[in-house]
């Protein structure tokens, strides 16, 4: 059998990213930046005060406090007109261009007006040049990168792009991941399950997976374990760039999903993977003009469904979404509690990872196996075990692995 690493590679050996498209820069969030952007101007674009107060020679003052003469108001956006001579101050306000001849910025806190505005009392003993202004190009020449390309883009990006009037970028579109649960026990979860049925978790489940990682979710519903309504549904699913389908890959006389993904032109790459829980992943490939769509058929039971995303479609899909550099996804972390494990199998085990002074730490959740949905909610990643008997002692080190969330 696979083992995860192996699985992964052949996987990510078939995910190719789509060509580039021109798109707004306001609908460009958690999409992936296909060519770098380098700036238009210095940033910032004029020496600049950051304070309400005076613009003045540092060399001006003197201890016990100075008087200079106030020749001019200059408030943002107004350029102003005067040059700042010895002896001479300018009120400027926080965001407004400083005058030529000043080198320091007084906050007005630390001056004093006597009546007349035309002159101010500076209460400091002493300025240094380059106080409480910020010069030009400090904090980005014009020319140089703003976002490498294979950038995902969130809130911080879009703003540097938006302060240098990137408002059309370069990016790679996001993929559609169509999401076909199966089972003839599945209802949709507005739904009063009669004996014998559950609700369809996995899609709402899937779909929010989907969604975290930057991707499209395209939920399809639920499709009964008969061979005709599931190949209908593959194929409508086949018009997304991924499809997931949960449920139907074990060995149960209903498992209908690899023979039916292959009747519809699938290939299967592989089936069955050394992991717990998630050994019935079959994944395939159908190929198609110059970029192969991905198949995924995952394990029905809901935590197997969730692990192997994180596992193996989530690296998948950031590779389509045309993400460069895969974060490190592996961690240590420290045991809160003492744990034996045992299996033959590599496990993940759903915990709460937390960041403390010594590192990061983290506590198993009270998970009953593959089904156990509940155990899941307040987790925000799993541990993994390797497959052999360990006593674990509180404190002891560990590997996680965090899943999805929106920010990473
Ligand atoms: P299967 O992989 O089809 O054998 O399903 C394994 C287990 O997962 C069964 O107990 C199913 O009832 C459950 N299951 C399958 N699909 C879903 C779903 N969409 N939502 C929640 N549970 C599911
Ligand atoms: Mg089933």
């Amino acid at each position: 059998m696979l083992s995860v690493a192996e699985a992964l590679a052949q996987i990510l050996h078939e995910a190719r990213v789509a060509a580039p498209v021109e798109r707004p820069l306001k609908d460009s969030l958690l999409h992936v930046l296909a060519a770098e952007v380098r700036s238009d101007s210095d940033s910032p674009p004029f020496d600049k005060a950051l304070m309400d107060g005076y613009a003045v020679i540092a060399a001006d003052l003197r201890p016990g406090g100075t008087r200079l003469e106030v020749i001019e108001e200059v408030t943002a956006g107004v350029v102003p007109q005067r040059l700042v001579e010895s002896g001479k101050a300018t009120r400027i306000m926080t965001g407004a261009p400083l005058p030529e001849g000043a080198d320091a910025v007084i906050k007005v806190e630390e001056t004093e007006i006597d009546g007349d505005p035309r002159e101010v009392r500076i209460l400091a003993d002493s300025a240094l040049p380059g106080q409480n202004l910020i010069r030009r190009g400090t904090n980005k020449r014009a020319g140089e990168i703003v976002v490498e390309a294979g950038t995902l883009l969130r809130a911080p990006e879009l703003a540097a792009l938006a302060e240098m009037g990137c408002h059309e970028v370069r990016i790679f579109p996001q993929p559609r991941v169509a999401v076909l649960a199966t089972g003839d026990e599945l209802v949709p979860i507005h739904s009063q399950p009669q004996p014998g049925q559950i609700r369809n978790s996995n899609e709402t489940m899937l779909c929010a997976q989907i969604r975290q990682v930057g991707a499209i979710p395209v939920p399809l519903g639920i499709a009964r374990d008969e061979r005709s309504e599931l190949a209908a549904r593959i194929d409508a699913g086949l018009a997304a760039d991924v499809l997931l389908l949960s449920g139907g890959v074990s060995a149960g006389v209903l498992d209908l999903v690899p023979s039916e993904l292959q009747r519809a032109g699938v290939e299967q790459v592989f089936h069955k993977v050394n992991v717990k829980p998630g050994k019935p992943l079959w994944f395939g490939v159908l190929h198609q003009d110059e970029r192969s769509k991905l198949v995924f058929g995952l394990p029905g039971n809901p935590v197997s469904s969730m692990v192997c995303f994180e596992l193996f479609v989530r690296p998948a899909l950031r590779r389509l979404l045309g993400v460069s550099s895969d974060e490190p996804r592996t961690l240590t972390a420290r045991l809160t509690h003492s744990h034996s494990h045992s299996d033959d199998r590599p496990t993940y085990f759903p915990a709460a990872i937390d960041q403390t002074d010594d590192g990061l730490s983290v506590s198993l959740m009270n998970w009953h196996g593959s089904s156990d949905l509940q155990s899941t909610v307040g987790a925000n990643g799993m541990v993994a075990f390797p497959p052999e008997p360990v006593e674990y002692a509180a404190g002891d080190p560990v590997s996680v692995i965090r899943w999805s969330s929106e920010s990473s």
